[in-house]
């Protein structure tokens, strides 16, 4: 049984969950599977290794991050295999994912010594205003699969930068990266409570547990919109803050004036090769100007036919199955769907043969602005490519969605790059690019997209409250 992280110690439980390695369908670990009990005491470890943790400098805090960090990057084959395995993404993939989450250690190991306050100049002669900052207390966060590392140091990072204890409950499917991580944080002293892992099949017991405890001060979560909304609700009886990171539905624009061969190859990158389309910031529809419609479709086409699916650990595998046999009849059904409706599909449209739950890259056109396919996540290798006239027209149709996460332009038209960058209601918006975020900037939706921010310095005082002093000196 692989045991979870408690208090420092690694805690086994009554039960068992199984991890199932989605391109082979085969269990691959039994993890402990906690609940109530397991939460309860994890929770308590945090709150009792709060005041030690919070007041230790900035400066001590950090340099213990940075030792997590060179943990991570010295066994990071190993942990980019177990990503590859209890996730499915190609392993190249994995150990970029690896290394990019280590980055956030450091990143907030150097942003904790900048936790600011101001000095307010006064209205009064004899008042004196001040504010500071200083961490939350004790978090609860909730991680998904997507990315079993990324999404785990993005918060943690700053929750132990700022000050605060954390107790985690990464996804169930999932669970042995976030383990992995919990090995770099003991190993480089993280004193015993301050970091917490419970692992469990059923999340219910384990929000519920950071929901009703008024220790926990802050709940932070990584998924869906519906357990967002849910948790959400959940947390007003205590008015309990919550930091959310949840779907997006990105829109990517793609111009007459933009380069085509690199637009093709950066939307190709954005769509298909962050977890086969599984990502919360991957290009949902795809608006490409009538001028050059018909050009960008035929390279397009070339691109992503050449994209190579198959077992994460096959050398030169660019896309890996789904998470799982769920995410597989979703994906299914709604290409299905779009199908009947009367869109074509150019490209792929099927799962393929044999074991795991694998999908084939697929390119759709004819779809409608309102149909399911562009209204909500596809979360799969699918591209959906519809076509524009005008500037104001795709602004309209970009932004008619409950999503506000991340959006792609791709021209060369400054001044109309920067009418769109003001115009479209996204958290993130990346131009003639498609490589994703980095630590320095902050991530986070409008709209139903989430509330918050990670990474940059913003993810830092996510987990800190403002503090606001006035002193009469008379
Ligand atoms: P999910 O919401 O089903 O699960 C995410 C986590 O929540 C898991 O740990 C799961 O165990 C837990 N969970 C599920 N039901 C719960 C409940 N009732 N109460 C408490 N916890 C519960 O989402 P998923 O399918 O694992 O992840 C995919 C979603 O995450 C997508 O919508 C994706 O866009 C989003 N996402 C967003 C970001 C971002 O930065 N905004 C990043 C990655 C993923």
């Amino acid at each position: 049984m692989k045991q979870m992280y408690i208090d420092g110690k690694w805690v086994s439980a009554e039960k068992t969950f199984d991890v199932v390695n989605p391109a082979t369908e085969e269990v691959i670990a039994k993890v402990a599977d906690g609940g109530e009990k397991e939460v309860k005491m994890a929770i308590q470890a945090a709150k009792e290794a709060f005041p030690l943790w919070s007041k230790m400098p900035a400066k001590e805090r950090g340099a213990i991050l940075r030792r997590a960090e060179a943990n991570v990057v010295a066994k990071a084959d190993e942990i980019a295999r177990l990503i590859t395995e209890e996730n499915g993404k190609p392993l190249a993939e994995a150990k970029g994912e690896v290394l990019f989450s280590s980055g956030y250690l450091s990143w907030f190991a150097e942003e904790g010594r900048r936790a600011y306050g101001e000095t307010i100049p006064s209205p009064f002669p004899h008042k004196r205003l001040f504010t500071t900052l200083q961490p939350i207390g004790v978090v609860g966060s909730i991680t998904p699969w997507n990315f079993p590392a990324n999404m785990i140091t993005r918060k943690i990072a700053p929750a132990l930068a700022a000050g605060c204890s954390v107790v985690l409950k990464p996804a169930e499917s999932t669970p042995l990266t976030a383990l992995a991580i919990a090995h770099a944080l003991h190993d480089a002293g993280v004193p015993k409570g301050v970091f917490n892992i419970v692992t469990a099949l059923d999340p219910r017991p384990i929000s519920a547990a950071y929901i009703n405890d008024p220790h926990v001060k802050m709940i932070t979560f990584t998924g869906s919109v519906a357990v967002g909304k849910l948790l959400m609700g959940q947390a007003a009886n205590q008015i309990k803050k919550v930091a959310l990171e949840l779907g997006g539905n990105a829109p990517a624009i793609i111009f007459d004036d933009a380069d085509l061969d690199k637009a093709v190859e950066r939307l190709a990158a954005i769509k298909f090769l962050r977890v086969g389309g599984q990502s919360c910031i991957c290009a949902n529809r795809i608006y490409v100007q009538k001028g050059i419609y018909k050009e960008f479709l035929a390279k397009f086409l070339e691109k992503v036919k050449s994209l190579k699916v198959g077992n994460g650990h096959t050398p030169g595998v660019q896309i890996g199955p789904l998470i799982n046999k769920k995410a597989l009849d979703r994906v299914s059904a709604l290409v299905d769907e779009t199908k009947k409706k009367g869109a074509k599909v150019l490209l792929g449209g099927h799962p393929l043969d044999g074991k795991g739950f694998f999908y084939a890259p697929t390119i759709i056109e004819g779809s409608h602005d309102n149909w399911p396919i562009a209204q909500n996540e596809i979360f799969g290798p699918i591209a959906n490519i519809l076509s524009f006239t005008d500037e104001l027209e795709v602004i309209a149709r970009a932004n008619d969605t409950i999503y506000g996460l991340a959006a792609y332009i791709f021209s060369q038209n400054l001044s109309r790059i920067l009418r769109l960058q003001e115009a479209l209601e996204y958290g993130f918006i990346a131009v003639n690019d498609g490589d994703g975020y980095t630590h320095e900037i902050p991530i986070g939706g409008f709209k139903e997209s989430g509330i918050g921010r990670e990474g940059g310095s913003a993810g830092l005082h996510e987990y800190m409250e403002l503090k606001s002093t006035l002193i009469n000196i008379m």
